[in-house]
């Protein structure tokens, strides 16, 4: 039985019989673990979105492991998040999709990156018109992340280098951009959205939270634009229907609206 410190944020928590509970939590030196817990009456019981000191202990069972907690140091708290149902979801979503990638070798880094998208969440719970921007800036972050953003410094159909001026068309399937010369047909809207997508890709996603936010707000059609994000990503990580369901919810009211793939 080995006894472990960690600092972590809770990733998921399901009630077992009696009163126990399951967690999966993502610990600061980039592992996703679960964690079992038995609490009494007067203690307190961690949320979603949570980030703890805590110890456990571990046993082994042939192959598996199983973590049983022993005790927590609440350190940050989503707290104004809790007050509105909105907020709280979209708080649920980015911790359902970092939990989904359990085998990522970026754990750490998804630690980093949630620490700051819940801290500017809670800090921006004035501004739900945020929204939008919020969920397109930490998608093509938590594709930077996953090493999955799109190849974007050169045309994939004729290698010709991109300019930053110039206008591109963006491939799910190829995860690249292409120049205009491949295509006949494209409307205003397209055009503004792929253009979007190379920012996103090529700068605004390095930022921080606030800078990358100052850029986006300043855009039109970001709810398409999440869109766009969610079906690469849907198309690169290879998620089943229903698999993200806060995400589907939220980013895909209407799948059959999606625009077509450009190429
Ligand atoms: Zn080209």
């Amino acid at each position: 039985m080995t006894q472990l410190q960690n600092v972590a944020l809770v990733l998921k928590k399901w009630p077992l019989k009696g009163k126990n509970l399951l967690y999966t939590f993502l610990s600061n030196k980039g592992t996703q673990f679960q964690a079992l817990y038995y609490y009494k009456k007067e203690m307190i019981a961690p949320e979603l979105g949570e980030i703890l000191e805590l110890s456990f202990t571990e046993r082994s069972y042939g192959e598996n492991k199983l973590a049983s907690l022993k005790e927590l140091n609440l350190l940050w708290r989503p707290l104004k998040c809790r007050k509105s149902y909105g907020r709280y979801e979209l708080l649920c979503s980015l911790l359902e999709l970092v939990s989904l990638q359990q085998s990522s070798s970026h754990q750490r880094d998804f630690f980093v990156l949630l620490v700051s998208a819940l801290a500017y969440l809670e800090e921006r719970m004035d501004y739900p018109e945020e929204e939008d921007s919020f969920r397109a800036l930490f998608l093509a972050k938590f594709l930077g992340t996953s090493g999955l953003s799109p190849q974007i410094d050169n045309c994939y159909l004729c290698k010709k280098k991109i300019d930053e001026r110039e206008s591109v068309l963006f491939s799910f399937e190829q995860g690249s951009l292409s120049c205009l010369n491949h295509h006949q047909h494209f409307s205003l809207q397209e055009k503004e959205i792929h253009q979007l997508i190379y920012l996103l890709f090529s700068s605004w996603g390095k930022l921080s939270f606030d800078e990358g936010m100052e850029r986006l707000t300043q855009n039109n059609n970001l709810n398409l634009l999440t869109k766009y994000l969610w079906r690469y990503l849907s198309y690169q990580l290879n998620l089943s229907e229903g698999q993200l369901s806060l995400w589907q919810r939220s980013s895909e009211p209407n799948r059959e609206s999606l625009p077509r793939s450009t190429v």
